[in-house]
């Protein structure tokens, strides 16, 4: 900050990011009832990370609590706080984890503010293992096999397939539609009646039909009655 812009800032604003400054390497908060006890402090982080819920913290904090005086005694907004501000401060790895297990819960209506068990579910599990190996992936160090290499890029192209179906229905779709329009402007309308009596026996016939009208799993299937419907048309 220069001296032109701490001449511009307030003074709570100047406090506060003094009060951010690091004390011997280790971001601490003075006024965090967490922050200012050097044993709570490192009992909390530890148990924030190990993914407790604040009421979970707030327990295994009994002992040091009780022989605290009241303005000292850390509380569950002490603890929820702490974990908002600080703990990402200074466990910037872990708050990582931290983030996913909060998401998840959240998602999952996992109270991991006030729940007695912890705030671990099965999606933060997972995601955080994902995030793991991709951090250990990444690492220079490690080596990826030619085996699993292979199995990678099955698997990739096996999603970039998936991605092509989709495409490829959207095109029948309009193929389709264009079909209908075509039939429309050159069949004449006293016919219409008997492409659709046509169209609807070979609906009762699913072997009729090999694409199968599963294959469109959409919320709008086409329609062969969309023929008689659209009469206004004309
Ligand atoms: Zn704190």
């Amino acid at each position: 900050m220069s001296v032109s812009e701490a001449l511009a800032t307030p003074v709570d604003e100047l406090m506060d990011s003094m009060q951010w400054a690091p004390r011997n390497g280790f971001h601490i908060e003075p006024r965090c009832r967490v922050c200012r006890n050097d044993e709570a402090l490192k009992k909390v982080n530890d148990l924030l990370a190990g993914g407790a819920s604040y009421a979970m913290v707030l327990r295994a904090l009994g002992e040091d609590n009780a022989v605290l005086d009241k303005c000292d005694r850390i509380t569950l907004d002490s603890v929820r706080n702490h974990c908002v501000r600080h703990f990402p401060v200074q466990n910037v790895a872990k708050a990582t984890y931290r983030e996913i297990l909060e998401r998840r819960a959240r998602e999952n209506h996992v109270d991991f503010v006030e729940g007695v068990v912890n705030a671990i579910t099965p999606l933060a599990f997972l995601e955080t293992v994902l995030v793991k190996s991709y951090e250990h992936l990444v690492d220079s160090d490690t080596k990826v096999d030619v085996t699993t290499g292979i199995a990678a890029a099955g698997r990739l192209q096996s999603l970039i397939d998936s991605g092509d179906q989709g495409r490829d229905i959207a095109v029948l779709r309009t193929q389709v539609g264009q079909l209908a329009d075509a039939v429309k402007s050159v069949v004449p309308r006293e016919l219409w009646g008997a492409i659709v009596e046509k169209l609807d026996e070979l609906e009762q016939l699913p072997q009729a039909l090999d694409a199968g009208v599963d294959s469109f799993d959409d919320d709008d299937p086409y329609d062969p009655l969309e023929f008689a419907e659209a009469d206004d048309e004309f």
